[in-house]
C-alpha cells in the first residue's frame, strides 16, 4: 500500500516541529517522520529568547525550565554582570520543549522510523524507511546536521565541521544560584569560542562551542579539556558529568536551501548563527517560511524568504566573529563593556535587529563609549 501525504516532514527537532505545526494549522496532510524514539535529548544548551516562545503555541510557555533577565560575560579575570532591560531569555530542555512543539502539531507521527534515503519519482517523493515507503508532493528536511535528505537528494555542499559539546552538572547552591539570575557566557578559553554556563532546571548546562570553520578539524583544541579547565576558572567542574559533542552547522553561503519541491530548514539548511552557535531560532524560523512557501504553491520562494530574514544577519554576524576573536581584548573594551552595544545584541536574540544593526549600533556609539572609558565609567 502506498502512503502518500501531502508533505513528509523528516526531523522532529525544532525546525521540523516547526514546519510541521505550520502545516498542519493550514490543513494539509502531515507526516512526520522521526529516527529516535521520542522524546529525544539532544545536546543543547536550550537558552533562547522569550519573545521567540510568543510567535509560537501557547502551551510551550510551560516547557520553561529558568527565566533570565541579566547576564554575565566574562573574559579571563573581568566580568561583566548585562541587565537585559526588559528583555527575558529562557531556557528549556530539549526533550520537552521539542516534544511540546511537536505534540501542537496536528500532523501523524513515526517515531524509532529513520529516513534512509529520499527520491524524486515524476512530481512527488518517495520517502524510504523500514516500515516502507512514503510519499508525498513536498518534503521538508529538518533531519538536522548529518541531514540524509540533503544527501540524498545531492544537495550537501561542506560537512560541517565545528562542533560544540555539552554536559549537565551540579553545583554547590549559593553558586548554581548566581548562574540562575544571569547565565555566562566567557571569552578567551579558546579560539574562536566560548565556554557557557546556563541554568537548567536543578542542573547546570555547561558546554563550549567553536565556530570558526575547519579549526577544530585541524586539530588544535581538545574541546573536553578545554571545557574541564574553562569551568575551574570559575569555581565549577565536570565531577565526571557525561559530556556529549555534536556538529554546530554553521551558516554557509555555498549550501542549497533545497531543489524544486524539497526544502531543507533549520540544522540541515546549516542556519546556525556564526557568532553565537545560536540555532532554535533559525530551526523554528526557518520551518515557518518553509511551510508558508508550500502552503502558498510557491516553494521557489523559500531560497529568498530566508536570505531576506536568516542569511544577511548572518553575513554580518560572520564579520563580527572574525572580529570579535581576532581582536577579543579590543572587542571586550569596546564592545562587550559598551552597554549600548550589549543591548544591541539582546535585541538581536530576540529577533528584533540582525547583525548589520548591531555592528552599526556599535559604531554609532562608540565615540561616547571612549569618552565613558576615558573617564573611567566603562
Ligand atoms: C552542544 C550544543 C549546544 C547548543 N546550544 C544552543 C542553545 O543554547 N541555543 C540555541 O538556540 N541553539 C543551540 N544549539 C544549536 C541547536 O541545538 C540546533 O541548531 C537545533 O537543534 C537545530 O534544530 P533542527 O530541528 O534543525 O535539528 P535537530 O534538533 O538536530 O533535529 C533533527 C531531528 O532529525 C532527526 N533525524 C536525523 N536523521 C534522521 C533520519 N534519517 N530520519 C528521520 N529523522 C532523522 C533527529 O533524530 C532529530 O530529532 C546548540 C548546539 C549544540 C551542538
Amino acid at each position: 500500500m502506498r502512503r502518500i501525504y501531502d508533505a513528509i516532514v523528516v526531523g522532529s527537532g525544532p525546525g521540523g516541529g516547526s514546519a510541521a505545526f505550520f502545516l498542519g494549522r493550514a490543513g494539509l496532510r502531515v507526516l512526520v517522520l522521526e529516527r529516535e524514539r521520542l522524546p529525544r535529548a539532544k545536546p543543547c544548551g536550550g537558552m533562547l529568547s522569550a519573545r521567540l516562545l510568543q510567535q509560537l503555541p501557547p502551551s510551550l510557555e510551560g516547557v520553561v525550565e529558568n527565566e533570565v533577565e541579566a547576564v554575565t560575560y566574562a573574559f579571563g579575570q573581568q566580568r561583566v554582570h548585562v541587565p537585559l532591560a526588559g528583555r527575558r531569555m529562557v531556557s528549556v530542555r530539549r526533550e520537552r520543549f521539542d516534544a511540546s512543539l511537536l505534540s501542537q502539531a496536528r500532523a501523524e507521527v513515526r517515531d524509532a522510523t529513520p529516513v534512509r534515503a529520499v527520491r524524486q519519482v515524476g512530481n512527488h517523493f518517495e520517502v524510504e524507511t523500514d516500515d516502507g515507503p512514503f510519499s508525498a508532493a513536498y518534503l521538508i528536511g529538518a533531519d538536522g546536521a548529518n541531514s540524509v535528505v540533503s544527501r540524498s537528494l545531492g544537495l550537501r555542499r561542506n560537512p560541517p565541521r565545528a562542533v560544540a559539546i555539552e554536559a549537565e552538572i551540579q553545583a554547590p547552591p549559593h553558586i548554581a544560584a548566581a548562574y540562575r539570575q544571569a547565565p555566562l557566557f566567557a571569552f578567551g578559553d579558546l579560539p574562536y569560542g566560548y565556554l557557557w554556563v546556563f541554568p537548567k532546571g536543578d542542573h547546570l548546562s555547561v558546554g563550549v562551542g567553536q565556530f570558526r570553520r575547519g579549526s577544530v578539524a585541524d586539530g588544535h583544541t581538545h574541546l573536553p579539556t578545554v571545557l574541564e579547565r574553562a569551568l575551574a576558572n570559575h569555581g565549577l567542574s565536570l565531577n565526571g558529568a557525561k559530556v556529549r559533542g555534536w556538529p554546530l552547522p554553521i551558516y554557509d553561503p555555498a549550501q542549497p536551501l533545497g531543489a524544486g519541491r524539497a526544502l531543507l530548514v533549520g540544522d540541515a539548511a546549516r542556519l546556525v548563527d556564526p557568532f553565537d552557535g545560536e540555532g532554535i531560532r533559525f530551526a523554528i524560523k526557518s520551518g515557518r517560511l518553509a511551510a508558508q512557501a508550500v502552503i502558498a504553491g510557491k516553494p521557489e520562494d523559500y531560497p529568498n524568504a530566508v536570505r531576506q530574514s536568516i542569511a544577511g544577519s548572518h553575513r554580518h554576524g560572520e564579520s563580527l566573529m572574525r572580529l570579535f576573536y581576532r581582536f577579543p581584548r579590543a572587542c571586550w573594551l569596546l564592545g562587550v563593556r559598551n552597554p549600548s552595544a550589549t543591548h544591541a545584541f539582546a535585541d538581536c536574540l530576540e529577533d528584533r535587529i540582525g547583525h548589520g544593526t548591531v555592528m552599526f549600533r556599535l559604531a554609532a556609539t562608540l565615540p561616547w563609549h571612549l569618552v565613558r572609558l576615558a573617564l573611567g565609567q566603562g
